[in-house]
């Protein structure tokens, strides 16, 4: 990992965006030990979508080279103005239009938020056709609200078995969300059910499949996402206090 800057070079605001993600880092990882999980178990997601790319530099800066983004226009917009960053991934976390699916691709490493079959057979057919293999995780809706994206647990086996057998997609795992504003004790029961779900399917597809990434957590449930076996959380709002 590259150093930081000097703090005495830092305009205030490139400090605040430093301080509060070498806050959330800690953060995190003093979630980890409480759970007895290695310190590198989780990768953190700095979620750009409240800020323009220079503020996005500032976290990159800062040490956050993992980006998400949920509306493609802003995520190739960030990613062009961006460009001369080395060492960046972009995360699709939100919904991606069929349309949009050609020009997104050469900019992300994942994609988090695979909701459809049709989503998914026009980003493999792309992925082929532009010589890439993308990492996918299904998005899975576990809570009984009928509003939220994702599909229900019984849609996700079809989905994945369908998914296997695509050149161009590397199925890794599960995204999910919990109900907005439940305690973190419900979103933990949420997203362990999460857990449990892909536990269940890893066993029954066997060596076909890889399923170990769990994409769970934004900032007011991260701990819960973290305690119910997260690999990657989603940060936004906590890594932008004090700048939006
Ligand atoms: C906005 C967003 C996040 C980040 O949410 P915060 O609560 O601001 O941390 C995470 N995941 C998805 C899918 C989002 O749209």
């Amino acid at each position: 990992m590259s150093s930081d800057p000097p703090l005495s070079s830092q305009t205030p605001q490139a400090a605040l965006v430093a301080s509060n993600y070498r806050r959330a880092v800690d953060s995190v990882h003093d979630a980890l030990e409480r759970c007895g999980r290695p310190q590198d178990s989780v990768r953190i997601i700095g979620v750009t979508k409240y800020v323009d790319a220079s503020l996005t530099r500032l976290l990159v800066a800062a040490g956050c080279r993992q980006l998400g983004e949920s509306r493609p226009q802003s995520l190739w917009q960030k990613a062009t103005e961006l460009a001369d960053l080395t060492g960046l991934e972009w995360h699709m976390i939100g919904h991606l239009q069929r349309n949009k699916v050609a020009r997104t691709l050469p900019l992300i490493g994942w994609m988090h938020s695979l909701d459809s079959l049709r989503l998914a057979e026009t980003l493999d057919a792309e992925a082929i056709k532009q010589g890439k293999r993308l990492r996918v995780l299904v998005e899975v809706n576990v809570t009984s609200e009928s509003s939220k994206t994702g599909l229900s647990a019984g849609q996700v086996e079809p989905v994945i078995e369908r998914l296997i057998s695509c050149a161009g997609l590397e199925v890794s795992g599960l995204m999910a969300m919990s109900t907005a504003g439940v305690e973190l004790a419900e979103a933990r029961r949420e997203f362990e059910a999460v857990r449990e779900l892909r536990d269940a399917l890893q066993l029954r597809l066997g060596t076909a499949v890889n399923l170990g990434e769990l994409s769970m957590g934004m900032s007011d449930d991260y701990p819960a996402g973290i305690a119910a076996g997260a690999t990657m959380i989603r940060l936004g709002s906590l890594l932008w206090t004090g700048l939006i």
